[in-house]
């Protein structure tokens, strides 16, 4: 960069996705660095923009160029990296740069708001004995000012000071005309450091001798760190083994050599063990720890951001947005619960913070720590392909041992009770022994997305496409089953197939009614359900789980939302009421979902020194997810599912990109999707297989009709590019809108 620049390249902020040409006034040479916010003259108006690039010599002549007005703030608003990272997000993922600012740049930094500054008292001269003397006698109201303030370790606001003395603001001004005290301006604090989470779960801040598996994976990290070189490590712990320590370990000498960390995990909101435990430990060590969540107010989002843009604070805990938070010298970024879906933004730009994450460690050579007790297959076959390091943890700290898992096979129980039943006998008789216990309880459903694939309760049989093997979606308008990778049709059988039971249907079942019929069975016991009224309510969350802790509730009903990070010890019996709804959902990543799902709700019990127990209800227990995850047979499982994945050429052995057409007019929506795939396949991408255009799975939503194309690619660096110019030639109707998704995780 040059040092004296004269010109700059500037980004508008206002959705112009283009830079402008601008010269940098004298007075702002000195300051100007690239990434700065800048305000600038654009069609007579001032505008916001972000500089992208310094230069000593124009692209124009510069009599035909506009000076930039001024500087917004000194920190940069995009760091030398992150303006890098929104080069390759907009490459990789099709996003336009008005969206990608948005995501960098909060919106009250991008407002150009300032800092909040106040004035504040300090002491400024010193007295001889006399001379305070003198002052003592003649003006007591400001020598007791001067006393005060001397005993204070920060400068005061002046009205405080004021008042706290009840002395006029007339003494004060007095004290400073002498010289004696001092006037500053300062920022207000208004940061959340002092937070809502250390106390709300009552973080404890123990420090642990680490277990020998602990030590190995802290060691390797650090091995890595200090290569000082970009390598990602797959931290791959049972549910229980302590990984939150090995993170904390990993971090300080992070933090001790001037570096910074970016920690992310899925949701803070549901997570607040996790967040609260990590911030005590690290106030312990006197580590300034920001937490960038959704609740935080424009003033508190300001002081959290320049606090991080000015090096002040130099770790970031929060969910995906924290990945952009503007600090410099990046030395780790870690990804807890990295197999979680919701990682995955899904609007523009409809990025996956896991894999941003890793191109932002690349970007800073930085480590990136990848934790989870069931990593999502992506990362095992980065392992297995040698691009990532893998420290595993086989045991629970102290040996605690993994809970017991039985399958209930609700075949069975349709045939022996009649009817189908939301909990089985035998679930209910463990319900009953744990509430005479006083053990706890949680009961697990699954309600992400309905399921609507086709289920025979007697046999188990699901229907399924022969081509894409995912199961078929039923769709109840035309009575037919239809695949929605391939299009395939069939009428939907009134009998099953298999067994010629008339009772197939599809099924599910909410959490309402669980707690309802639990009330019912077991008055005795205090049923709580959570459910994303209780989430959306700022507290609520976390006051129910700090009664569950303080066993104040016996059985906590909840959908698998609440399965994160959760650490209870008296909890001894989880269940999960359907395992088959995520089983079945018209996705290849079914089985990945439910094996995780089942080894994450799992880990819920037997935390503490008593031992957990695990039941699961399927119609389909024999299928290999279940089986795998009764028999914790992680490389079982993940053979089993690589050979299928390979078969199809699904990820992680190739790329999706999901391609969404949708408009009123469903004939117009068809046509034009299918114009486009021919005019992709005129272009001859050999390298590109495109399947579609099909309806999506839910075909029609808020009027607007949808359907999809799909290309399966090896390199999307290389197919994005070529789609999105092959898309700026393409006529599409103005009644049709598209968007890209690159690697989309939510497929039904
Ligand atoms: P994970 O995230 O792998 O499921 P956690 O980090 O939640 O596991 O740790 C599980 C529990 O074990 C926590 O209560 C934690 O405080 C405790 N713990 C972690 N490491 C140790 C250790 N070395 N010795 C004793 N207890 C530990
Ligand atoms: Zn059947
Ligand atoms: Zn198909």
């Amino acid at each position: 960069m040059p040092r004296k620049p004269r010109f700059a390249l500037v980004l508008p902020l206002g959705g112009l996705e283009k830079v402008l040409e601008y010269r940098v006034p004298a007075v702002l040479r000195e300051k100007l660095r690239r990434g700065c916010l800048v305000r600038i003259p654009l069609r007579n108006r001032q505008e916001l923009g972000v500089v992208m690039e310094l230069r000593k010599k124009g692209e124009m002549a510069p009599e035909k160029l506009k000076n930039i007005h001024d500087l917004v703030m000194e920190h940069p608003a995009l760091t030398r990296d992150s303006a890098e990272l929104m080069y390759w997000m907009h490459d990789y993922y099709g996003a336009g740069f008005e969206r990608l600012l948005e995501t960098f740049i909060p919106a009250v930094v991008r407002k150009g708001m300032g800092r909040k500054l106040e004035k504040r008292l300090v002491l400024a001269g010193k007295f001889s004995s006399e001379a305070w003397e003198v002052l003592r006698k003649r003006a007591p109201q400001q020598a007791l000012a001067y006393q005060f303030l001397g005993d204070q370790v920060k400068p005061l606001k002046k009205s405080l000071v004021a008042k706290r003395l009840k002395v006029s603001l007339s003494v004060l001004d007095g004290l400073v005309k002498k010289g004696l005290i001092r006037e500053v301006l300062e920022a207000i604090e208004r940061v959340a450091y002092a937070d809502e989470f250390g106390d709300a779960e009552q973080a404890e801040n123990q420090e642990f001798q680490l277990t020998e598996e602990q030590k190995r994976c802290v060691d390797s990290i650090g091995l890595s760190l200090r290569d000082g070189k970009f390598k990602v490590h797959l931290l791959h712990g049972v549910t229980g083994s302590g990984k939150t320590e090995v993170y904390l370990r990993a971090i300080q000498p992070v933090i001790r050599s001037g570096k910074t960390v970016i920690f992310l995990v899925p949701e803070v909101a549901l997570t607040p063990q996790t967040v609260g435990r990590l911030r005590a430990r690290l106030n312990q060590f006197n580590f300034k720890t920001v937490v960038w969540h959704s609740h935080l107010s424009d003033g508190e989002r300001l002081d959290a951001w320049t606090s991080l843009a000015s090096g002040e604070t130099r770790i970031v805990v929060g969910a995906r947005s924290a990945l952009f938070a503007p600090l410099r010298n990046l030395g780790l970024i870690i990804v807890d619960e990295e197999h979680e879906p919701a990682y995955k933004q899904e609007e523009t730009p409809r990025y996956h913070a896991r894999d941003v994450a890793v191109y932002r460690a690349k970007l800073n050579d930085a480590v990136c720590v990848l934790g989870s007790a069931t990593p999502s297959l992506e990362s095992l076959y980065n392992v297995f392909t040698k691009k990532y390091v893998c420290d595993r943890i086989f045991n629970r700290v102290d040996n605690r041992r993994m809970p017991t898992v039985h399958v209930v096979d609700m075949r069975q129980e349709y045939i022996s009770q009649r009817s189908a039943v939301t909990l089985s006998r035998a679930l209910v008789s463990m319900l009953r022994d744990r509430v005479e216990k006083r053990e706890q309880a949680i009961l697990f459903l699954n309600r992400r997305g309905y399921s609507r694939s086709m289920i025979c309760p007697q046999c188990g049989w699901v229907a399924h496409c022969r081509h894409c093997s995912i199961p078929l979606t039923f769709h109840r308008k035309v009575d037919k089953l239809i695949c929605h990778l391939c299009g395939k049709e069939d009428p939907a059988p009134f009998r099953c197939p298999a067994c010629a039971s008339a009772q197939i249907k599809w099924k599910g079942s909410g959490t309402q009614k669980v707690e309802e019929i639990v009330k019912q069975i077991l008055p005795q016991a205090t049923v709580v359900r959570i459910d994303a009224d209780t989430m959306t309510k700022k507290n609520l969350f976390r006051k129910i789980l700090s009664e569950f802790r303080r066993g104040r509730i016996d059985i906590l009903v909840g959908t698998q939302m609440i399965a994160k990070g959760l650490d209870f010890p008296n909890v001894t019996l989880v269940g999960l009421i359907d395992a088959d709804i995520s089983l079945h959902m018209p996705d290849f990543r079914a089985h990945e979902r439910t094996f995780q799902l089942l080894v994450q709700v799992a880990g819920r019990a037997g935390r503490g020194d008593l031992s957990g127990e695990v039941l699961v209800q399927s119609f389909t227990p024999y299928v290999g997810p279940i089986q795998f995850a009764r028999r914790e047979d992680f490389d079982g499982f993940l053979e089993e599912e690589l050979a299928l994945r390979k078969e199809h050429d699904y990820p992680p052995y190739r790329n999706l990109i999901h391609h969404q057409f949708r408009g009123l007019n469903p004939e117009k929506v068809e046509f034009f999707a299918e114009q486009w795939v021919r005019h992709v396949e005129n272009a001859d991408l050999g390298w590109v297989e495109i399947r579609g255009p099909v309806p999506a799975p839910i075909e029609k939503i808020k009027d607007y009709y949808r359907y999809q194309v799909w290309y399966f690619t090896k390199n999307v660096s290389k197919t994005m590019p070529v789609l999105l110019s092959l898309r700026q030639d393409f006529p599409m109707s103005e009644d049709v809108l598209d968007v890209f998704d690159v690697n989309p995780v939510n497929l039904a």
